[in-house]
């Protein structure tokens, strides 16, 4: 499976597993059955309240970790961090986000200073953040002079997000797609069905090695053996630009399927 190197240098596999909405009681099955498959790397957050479960089934692994800091602790990220280091039962994370910029609260900054120093201590060996448009992004940057290495937005052939990726590919960060699978909703798409046919492949396996072809860091979930050995396979299959082309044209004005980052 491919990898991408993070702007401070570190490598990051681009495809891992989605746990959101997976409970705390079978996350650690999920987890050690998508790490035995061939996950590497797996994405949780202290609002999933799954990160016991998480570090349970990743015992044992090297898989690359990420979690996530939720919207009321971003005066308090040093703490948050240490719960959800105790509850995955581990020292440091890969991969420590800010989950939403919740601009309102107007905090993300001070909250990414508290990251900054966190990166310094090593409990979170990179960092980044999660649905900030450009603007949060200019002034994080700005404020410390650390780009983030990762955001993790919604992406998907719905919502392609094609300007904020461009921002980000020129800045140096990696943009990683949640709901890369549209929920779920993309896979009946014609166009997707279509392009699944002429491979012999599923529709999902499409999607995933679509977002793959574009460099992006991609996290479907999959809650059953049978999706988690299909997701993790979908690295192998090479989309033609004939594919590409009629995929690019399912992205929508309105694809958006989760909240707007600025109401968050
Ligand atoms: P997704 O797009 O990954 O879709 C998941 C759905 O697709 C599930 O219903 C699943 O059963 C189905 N599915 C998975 N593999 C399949 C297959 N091979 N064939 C058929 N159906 C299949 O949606 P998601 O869970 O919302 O997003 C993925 C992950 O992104 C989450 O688990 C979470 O880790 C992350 N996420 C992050 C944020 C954020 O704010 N940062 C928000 C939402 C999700």
């Amino acid at each position: 499976m491919t990898d991408i190197t993070l702007n401070d240098g570190r490598i990051m596999p681009a495809l891992g597993m989605g746990t959101y909405k997976v409970p705390d009681s079978q996350a650690a099955m999920v987890v050690r059955a998508g790490v035995d498959t061939g996950f590497r790397l797996v994405d949780t957050a202290a609002f999933y309240h799954n990160e016991r479960g998480v570090g349970e089934g990743l015992r044992g692994s090297d898989a690359f970790v990420t979690t996530k800091l939720w919207n009321d602790r971003h005066e308090d990220a040093e703490v948050a961090l240490d719960e959800s280091l105790a509850l995955l039962g581990r020292d440091s994370v890969d991969l420590y986000l800010i989950h939403w910029p919740s601009p309102t609260q107007g905090k993300f900054v001070s909250a990414w200073k508290t990251l900054v120093k966190l990166r310094e201590s090593g409990k979170a060996k990179s960092i980044g953040v999660s649905n900030f448009l450009a603007r949060h992004l200019e002034r994080v940057i700005d404020a410390t002079g650390v780009v983030p290495a990762v955001n993790q937005i919604e992406l998907h052939p719905r919502f392609q997000q094609v300007e904020l990726r461009s921002w980000m590919e020129e800045s140096g960060i990696v943009a990683q797609s949640w709901s890369p699978l549209g929920q779920g909703d993309i896979l009946s798409d014609s166009a997707i069905v279509a392009i699944a046919r002429k491979h012999g492949r599923s529709p999902a396996q499409v999607v995933i090695a679509w977002h793959l072809a574009l460099g992006l860091s991609v996290i479907p979930k999959a809650g059953s053996p049978d999706h988690l050995a299909e997701n993790a396979a979908a690295a192998a299959l090479v989309l033609d630009e004939e594919d590409m082309a009629a995929i690019a044209a399912l992205d929508s004005e309105d694809g958006r399927i989760g909240p707007d980052p600025m109401s968050m």
